[in-house]
């Protein structure tokens, strides 16, 4: 504007004394650089602004050519621009930063009547501040997508957001832009952990930060997110004020705790397990040894020895889930050692045969010794991996007789396969049953008997023994366990 109007000014007399003087006064008093240029680049008039940025008398080069005076602006920015200026008589409006003045310009430069106009406005200050605060916020930016957490910042009234990062999508598994209003809300389904009661829209932490002010210090939410999925977040929010105590954002902070909570459930179901599994060789053992006082003090020893087989039955099951207990924390503490010598596989896996047989008259172990194999194992620990795969054959298929092992030499490895046709095992949980007590828990199966440690025990005895233990099932159908262990040839008067 202010250029227009003293183009229009310049226009009809420019060389006009009077008017001359009068535009001089007022176009020193501006806080902007103007510099007036003749077609051949002299200077016709510049303002003190000018002066000072050119560091120069206004009298000592009026009338001097720009370039020649100030050559180092030649090839430069001002240059260039002012000879497309000059060429097409365009205005052009610019901002640019002057190696030579060490500043940022905002710039406008005019044609009027063989006369070119150059305004320049210092920015620099402004535009330090606004390159700063961009810098400060890509920096912000960076650390927030960094963060192990989901962050999320909106504005108030409506909840629009402002900065969010990739985590909050993947807590959510919905893309920002969907979660990008607090209305949003009522398409979620969320519960409170603590009393299970479903969140209304205005009850999220993050609205309630936002309409009410208020600072949510942790809540455990339970999201079913819009693929059905549960997760577990905990949420923290708290409003943004501005200094008259306004809310003018919130912020909420999504940590997931899903992983906590499954590992808080399979301790709880383990505890009630382990209680349960104790539980019942205790009573026994306390009821027959309470027969057999009885009938010790009434000298019948007829079923003495029935009641003492009975009661060491049980302590021999006692004994197993401790040493299954002492193995789990062994192998957390990498203190599981191995005693390997030659022994032959077949003769292992008969012997295990024969002792499950004794213990279950239901179920038929049919072995099939397809080649003669000797390992260099831990004999003891390699029948505990055998006993695991057997008896869960036996206890997940209880209406099923036929187990089947097959013992083979596959590409330079033993390889044993166990197999029944029992319940068998879905595909999503045949990866996670090697875990530590990972159980599959179905309402219908609930009966089954068991603490989740077994398949972990044996999974990493055969990780010692640098073999493979993997599993092939099918709901209904059954499964097949199958392990490896790697040949290593030994003169067979060793084997034991
Ligand atoms: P558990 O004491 O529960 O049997 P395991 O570690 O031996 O513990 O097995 C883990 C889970 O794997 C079991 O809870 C069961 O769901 C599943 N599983 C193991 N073996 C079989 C099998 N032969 N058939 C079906 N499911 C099995």
């Amino acid at each position: 504007m202010f250029i227009n109007h003293f183009k229009s000014k310049l226009e009809f007399s420019y060389f006009s004394t009077e008017i001359e003087s009068s535009l001089m006064r007022l176009i020193d008093k501006v806080s902007d650089g103007i510099i007036i240029l003749d077609n051949n680049w002299n200077i016709l008039y510049l303002n003190q602004v000018f002066e000072k940025i050119f560091d120069q008398k206004r009298k000592d080069i009026i009338g001097k050519n720009l370039w020649l005076l100030m050559p180092q602006l030649v090839g430069k920015k001002l240059y260039r621009e002012s000879s497309i200026v000059q060429k097409n008589h365009k205005k052009r409006h610019f901002e640019f930063y002057s190696d030579v003045f060490h500043k940022w310009f905002n710039t406008t430069i005019s044609f009027s009547k063989d006369k070119l106009i150059i305004y320049l406005k210092d920015i620099d200050k402004q535009k330090k501040v606004e390159l700063e605060t961009k810098n400060y916020i890509i920096f912000l930016k960076s650390i927030i997508e960094q963060m192990p957490v989901g962050v999320v910042v909106v504005q108030a009234p409506k909840g629009n957001i402002i900065l969010k990062n990739k985590e909050l999508e993947k807590i959510f598994r919905t893309p920002v832009k969907d979660i990008s209003r607090l209305e949003e809300y009522k398409t979620w389904e969320g519960y409170r952990v603590k009393n299970n009661q479903q969140y209304k829209p205005n009850e999220w932490p993050l609205a309630r930060s936002l309409l009410r002010g208020e600072i949510v210090k942790g809540e455990e939410i339970k999201i079913i997110r819009k693929d059905g999925s549960v997760s577990y977040v905990r949420i923290r929010s708290s409003p943004i004020k501005n200094d008259e105590g306004q809310v003018v954002a919130g912020v909420a902070i999504d940590n997931e705790v899903t992983e906590i909570k499954e590992i808080e459930r399979k301790k709880d179901e383990f505890i009630s397990m382990a209680s349960h599994e104790l539980k019942t060789p205790v009573t026994t053992i306390k009821i027959f040894s309470q027969i057999l006082k009885k009938s010790l003090a009434s000298s019948d020893y007829k079923n003495a020895p029935t009641y003492v087989r009975k009661m060491s039955d049980q302590i021999v099951k006692l004994e197993k889930l401790v040493n299954n207990l002492l193995d789990v924390s062994r192998i957390q503490s990498k203190d599981l050692k191995l005693n390997k010598r030659y022994f032959s596989l077949n003769k292992l896996v008969k012997e295990v045969g024969d002792t499950i047989k004794i213990t279950d008259a239901f179920h038929k172990i049919i072995i099939s010794n397809i080649d003669k194999i000797i390992v260099y194992g831990d004999k003891d620990r390699i029948g505990e991996v055998l006993i695991n795969l057997l008896n869960n054959a036996i206890k997940y298929s209880p209406s099923v007789p036929e187990i089947r092992i097959y013992i083979q030499k596959i590409n330079k490895m033993a390889v044993v396969n166990v197999e029944d046709s029992g319940i068998g095992i879905e595909k999503e949980h045949q990866g996670k049953i090697f875990q530590r007590l990972y159980r599959v828990y179905d309402k219908k199966d609930k009966t089954f008997p068991g603490l989740g440690v077994g398949l972990f025990i044996s999974f990493e005895i055969i990780r010692l023994h640098k073999g493979t233990l993997t599993v092939e099932s099918e709901p209904g159908a059954g499964s097949i366990f199958t392990f490896t262990l790697p040949l290593i040839r030994k003169n067979s008067s060793h084997i034991k």
